[in-house]
């Protein structure tokens, strides 16, 4: 039999891909990776990186004006998008090649191309070259799910989001789900009127059921519009070229940008699984076991495309897991309990284990506690806006199972905290460490 010509073949060079490759090359394995985008993948290039930046820069719109309050003598500023958005691509642009770099400094070779699978050991590159490996990890990502109405070709999805040539005076998002509510946060900062349409009754499904209260009352609050039980029914463009959208229960809505933010489908459409019998879940995503093995003995599966936690560090985790155990001799599985997670929206939300509401129905014993408060820099700024902080411990051993903050910082606050929940803290153990004051992460240990 011929050799195969890697010993590791990776399709796709995003957060897990990257990581699998990298670690599978310095364990000594040869190994090449298929991208058919940009290295880097969503994260880098039209996700996490780019969209934080964003929010720090959308975040400048009420420090500018809380500044005054604070003696400073801030002119009437204004924003110039183009400058935002192309210091952000830029900045994308150099996260690329450091990526890229250390991939080929490890000795990965990156082919630049589509890749699809047509066998156990081979797939074929978008100009027709075969390649075969004794292993194939799928590691393609997701991308973003856009309902079925008349007219959907018109609105735009996060991709194009970092993009545009100007910001939109009036934007409807559908869905209310993280991303709905991040991007939803930075183009109200930046100007635009935004109406949030979702077809179910809520936001943030799978977050703490108050802390997503406290997310509506305060962007209801800075003039955000939402739209509940808003099933879309199409899209017109007018000869103005503003788009009217129809949705149920409501008055049709007319803005000047739709944006999709409905979900993330795997991306294993086209790409010849089927060839190498692995077998798919009913959302399309790739079915694996513990050690991110598909039904096929010869091809693994990490990151978005197996729909487990659609995270980067999740994504990177079962990266270097896979690559440990196949090549470094170091059999590990990635613990997915305590992933803490955040909503980077205005003001921005960090959560941590079990909700209030999963505690009740896990362990029914539960109690619960929390603090209400104006954060001291908010009170100065003249904002009403308060931050909640909730602690749910479990009631028979005082055990700290979930932390969900939301208000200044709390992304920051909770990576910290996510540590004793995930050691299995006691709320007495939080409580023995002394406050550090003044901050608004006190509130942690002074619960009661
Ligand atoms: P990806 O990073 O998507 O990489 C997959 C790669 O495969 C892509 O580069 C793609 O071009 C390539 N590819 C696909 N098909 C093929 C093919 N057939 N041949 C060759 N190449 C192919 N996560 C967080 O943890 N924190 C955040 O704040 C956060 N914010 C986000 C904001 C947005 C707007 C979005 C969209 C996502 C965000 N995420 C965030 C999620 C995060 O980006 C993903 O969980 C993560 O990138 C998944 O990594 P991955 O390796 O599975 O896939």
């Amino acid at each position: 039999m011929m050799p195969h010509d890697y010993d590791l073949l990776v399709i796709g060079a995003g957060s897990g891909g990257t990581r699998a490759a990298r670690v599978a090359a310095a364990h000594g394995a040869k190994v090449a990776v298929a991208e058919e985008y940009r290295v880097g993948g969503t994260c880098v290039i039209r996700g996490c990186v780019p969209k934080k930046l964003l929010v720090y820069g959308a975040h400048f719109a009420e420090d500018l004006k809380d500044a005054r309050r604070f003696g400073w003598n801030v002119p009437d500023c204004g924003f110039d998008w183009p400058t935002l958005r192309d210091n952000v691509l830029a900045e994308v642009d150099r996260i690329n090649g450091a990526y890229t770099e250390t991939l080929t400094g490890h000795g990965v070779e990156i082919i630049l191309q589509r890749a699809t699978v047509t066998g156990p050991n081979r797939v074929r590159l978008a100009d027709g070259a075969e390649k075969t490996a004794d292993r194939i990890l799928i590691a393609v990502g997701a991308h973003p799910a856009v309902p079925e109405c008349e007219g959907h070709e018109h609105g735009i999805t996060s991709n194009e989001a970092f993009h545009l040539p100007a910001i939109p005076k009036r934007i409807l998002i559908a869905g209310a789900g993280y991303i709905a509510n991040e991007f939803a946060g930075i183009f109200h900062q930046l100007g635009a009127h935004v109406i949030i349409a979702n077809r179910t009754q809520d936001i943030l499904r799978g977050y703490d059921l108050q802390i997503r209260d406290r997310l509506l009352q305060i962007s209801m609050m800075k003039g955000l519009e939402f739209r509940f039980d808003a099933a879309f029914q199409g899209i017109e463009k007018g000869i103005d070229g503003c788009f009217t959208v129809r949705m149920a229960n409501h008055e049709p809505a007319t803005v000047d940008l739709v944006m999709f933010a409905t979900g993330r489908v795997p991306n294993t459409r086209s790409l010849g699984l089927e060839n190498a019998g692995v077998e798919l879940d009913a959302k399309g995503a790739v079915k694996v076991d513990a050690d991110n093995c598909s039904t096929c003995p010869s091809i693994y599966a990490v990151g978005d495309v197996t729909n487990r936690i659609q995270l980067t560090p999740v994504a990177i985790r079962e990266g270097q897991a896979f690559a440990d155990t196949i090549y470094g001799g170091k059999p590990c599985r990635v613990d997915y309990d305590c992933v803490p997670s955040s909503v980077f929206s205005h003001p921005p939300i960090g959560a941590v284990g079990m909700t209030e509401s999963e505690a009740r129905q896990k362990l029914g014993s539960v109690k619960v506690y929390s603090s209400d408060f104006r954060p001291m820099k908010n009170v100065l700024a003249g904002r009403t806006e308060r931050a909640l902080y909730k602690m749910v411990c479990d009631g028979e051993t005082d055990r700290v199972v979930g932390i969900h903050l939301i208000g200044p910082d709390a992304p920051e606050i909770i990576q910290a905290a996510a540590i004793c929940v995930k050691a299995g803290l006691t709320k007495a153990q939080f409580d023995a460490t002394v406050a550090l004051h003044p901050t608004m992460a006190e509130e942690l240990v002074l619960l009661r």
